[in-house]
């Protein structure tokens, strides 16, 4: 098997060797001054990505379902109700999440690949309060994105918080934390961040902290309270380092050059950059017969494709891609898990490495004796690349 592959699963991601180096650094202090000054830009940026210059940031070791528990832990009271607008996997696990906080969660569901009807949305939220509504902006198990303006509104409108999950969506899908009226977002350093993994980062807006600062019931857990880590946050962003758990050093300065690159080129241009990414992979799944899981281009993210496998065709096509050197990642969704491929399109990925996937796709299916015009998936992506914005 070849060592160089292009990783295009939907996280973690392939990373700019900037941020690589800055692994490599050797090792410096969480009190450095350095390290200081990296921690503080990492913060104060990460309200130019979520748009949100209104929030708090968190950033704590750990993965991304530590962020969806620091999200909710703090804000929901054990017997308050919460409703979870569940696209998918991820959904299940906030719904999990809920439970053991002792949270009386409320499911609205959709059919596989789609997003529950705000009507029926609305119909969950009159009918009992709620303390919060949880959404996944992009559920990576099936590639459908959810409409985070929308559904916020509507939380708002019914009083409750509104938390979204966008570990496989911020700094990739357009999000507007503050305009759009979203309490909570979090997300992990290894997806549209560009960092690698091991970072969790939590943007709690005004009305959050405030539901923090009115709970009942203390935290049950020491890591995953506010209370410990905000005196931290605020201790970094103006440059007086505080200590409550020693922070990943050197994941830090790694997402303070990834973040760098995000803010350099900028969030409007970031977001049109995924929608054109997704579009020429769009453009080249259908060119090639295959179909995706969203059941409309509108619930399609921009970050992954979820593609069913096409007749003939099983799950040893992921096998046959890392031959070819791209790997991709098999189906997740525990309805339909054989029945699909998922291929990551976030961060530092370019047009050429979009041809040269879709080149391997084709190649793939042939050798599992699909039929097709060989050619037309790379064409149609090379005409959507190359198309006038
Ligand atoms: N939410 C979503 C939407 C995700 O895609 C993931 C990870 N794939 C998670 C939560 C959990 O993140 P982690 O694996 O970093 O714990």
């Amino acid at each position: 098997m070849p060592e160089r592959t292009l990783l295009m699963i939907p996280g973690p991601i392939e990373l700019e060797p900037e941020v690589l180096r800055a692994l490599a650094r050797p090792q410096l202090g969480h009190m450095d001054p350095e390290v200081t000054r990296a921690f503080g830009r990492v913060l104060t940026r990460a309200r130019e990505i979520f748009l949100a210059p209104g929030a708090q940031p968190f950033v704590v070791a750990g993965s991304g379902t530590l962020a969806m528990e620091i999200a909710v832990a703090n804000v929901v009271d054990p017997g308050e109700r919460a409703v979870v607008v569940n696209t998918g996997y991820f959904s299940d696990r906030m719904r999990a999440i809920l439970e053991r906080l002792g949270a009386r969660v409320e499911d609205v569901r959709a059919p596989l690949g789609a997003v529950p009807d705000l009507a029926a949305i609305e119909r969950a939220l009159a009918a009992e309060p709620t303390k919060l509504v949880t959404v996944t902006h992009v559920d990576t198990s099936t590639g459908v994105r959810a409409p985070i303006e929308a559904i916020a509104r509507l939380a708002r409108e019914h009083g409750a918080l509104v938390v979204v999950d966008g570990v496989c969506a911020v700094g990739g899908e357009e999000l507007r934390q503050d305009a759009w009226g979203v309490d909570v977002c979090l997300t992990a350093s290894q997806k549209a961040l560009g960092a690698p993994p091991g970072l969790a980062l939590v943007m709690a807006g005004p009305r959050a902290l405030q539901a923090w600062r009115a709970k009942k019931h203390k935290v049950a857990s020491l890591y995953l309270d506010l209370g410990e880590w905000l005196p931290i946050m605020e201790g970094y962003e103006r440059g007086a380092p505080q200590y409550f758990a020693t922070p990943p050093v050197n994941l830090i300065l790694a997402l303070d050059v990834s973040l760098g690159h995000l803010v350099a080129e900028g969030m409007e241009a970031r977001f049109a950059r995924h929608a054109r990414m997704a579009g020429a992979f769009r453009a080249a799944w259908r060119a090639l017969g295959l179909t995706i899981l969203p059941v409309d281009d509108s619930m399609a993210a921009h970050t992954l494709s979820a593609v069913y496998y096409p007749p003939g065709i099983d799950a040893s096509f992921v096998g046959r891609m890392r031959t070819e050197g791209i790997a991709i990642a098999g189906g997740l969704h525990p309805d339909a898990k054989a029945r699909y491929f998922r291929v990551g399109h976030m961060g530092a990925m370019n047009p050429s490495d979009i041809l040269g996937a879709v080149g391997a796709v084709e190649r793939s299916l042939l050798a599992g004796g699909y039929r097709f015009a060989v050619g037309a998936g790379v064409a149609a992506a090379q005409t959507a690349l190359t198309k006038a914005s």
